[in-house]
């Protein structure tokens, strides 16, 4: 995997760093995550819903829930201490979280693996980063809390960090559990239709075979009635004519993306119907939302 580059002089304290690379494709063979926190409870409720469910049912993952605390040697369980400097709050000490990632690596033979640390300052979590952690064995993320964690973790036993984004929350269970769901709704046999998660908003091609927007957003969709308060389906869906129906959507996802998220555009490899489509939302004035008026209301 190449999330996230990072010095790590001394990661042999540890264990070897992880591949760099995507290992394999993944079809039919378990995905174990190792979560190490200070609050297991915390994932209980979530692993009982939805795919999470499915997938740890159907055999597709295994999710093992490490209490950073086992891996204290004091009366009190300490996990935390001040920080060296002053200032506020408190830190994640080293040694509890060193102990728990090398009893983990010491139950796989090459020690390989993934060791992502949730924190704010990581790379940033995409879809195509979920596509790639999906091709992992095993993965294992570390749950901060407090101010942090001591630097040293971040330097010698991650090999990676991961931030959900900017922005800042109290623990590392909600990035984690976020990271968690969105990449093994991508395994194979866990959503009812495979081809569902590939025409998703963001998927690119690395998600496997079917038909891609490389990175678009979704097209629009729409169920029954085919009339509802007046607002009526477009009547090219209703046609039966599926490559029309396919050019349409194809369309739709272009202007979407044009409207809302026209950075995902850049590098996008448009066919001359697309580019033929973008030079068509211009000289009509379609212009990239901006947020303004948020909240207003529409009915
Ligand atoms: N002092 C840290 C900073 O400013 O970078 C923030 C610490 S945060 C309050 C506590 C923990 O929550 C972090 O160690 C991390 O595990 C998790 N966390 C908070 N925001 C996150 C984000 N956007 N992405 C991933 N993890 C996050």
């Amino acid at each position: 995997m190449s999330v996230a580059p990072a010095t790590r002089p001394h990661e042999a304290a540890v264990g070897p760093p992880m591949p760099r690379q995507a290992r394999r494709p993944r079809y039919g063979s378990r995905m174990t995550f190792d979560l190490v926190t200070i609050f297991p409870g915390f994932f209980k409720s979530m692993l009982e819903y939805g795919v999470l469910k499915r997938a740890i049912a159907g055999g597709q993952a295994s999710i093992r829930l490490h209490d950073l605390r086992d891996f204290t040697d004091d009366r009190h369980r300490t996990v935390d201490d001040r920080p060296f400097g002053g200032g506020p709050g408190m830190v994640f000490k080293p040694e509890p979280v060193f102990k728990a990632i090398a009893a983990l690596q010491a139950e796989t033979p090459d020690r390989r693996f993934p060791v992502i640390l949730l924190s704010p300052q990581g790379t940033l979590f995409t879809q195509a980063v979920a596509e790639e952690l999906m091709r992992q064995d095993r993965l294992a993320l570390i749950c901060g809390r407090y101010e942090g964690v001591d630097e040293r973790i971040a330097e010698h036993v991650a090999t990676d960090e991961i931030s959900i984004g900017d922005f800042v929350l109290s623990g590392g269970e909600l990035p984690a559990a976020l990271i968690m769901e969105s990449v093994v709704r991508l395994l194979p046999g866990v959503l009812g239709n495979e081809e569902s998660a590939r025409q998703d908003s963001f998927s690119t091609p690395q998600a496997g075979p079917g038909e891609f927007r490389h990175g678009l957003l979704d097209f629009p969709h729409y169920t029954r009635p085919a009339e509802f308060q007046g607002w009526r389906v477009p009547e090219i869906l209703l046609s039966g004519n599926h490559e029309e129906i396919r050019r349409w959507r194809r369309q739709r996802a272009l202007e979407k993306t044009w409207r809302k998220r026209p950075d995902l555009l850049a590098g996008f490899p448009l066919s001359e119907e697309d580019r033929q489509r973008l030079d068509t939302l211009q000289r009509e004035g379609c212009e990239p939302v901006a947020i303004s008026g948020l909240g207003e209301q529409k009915l």
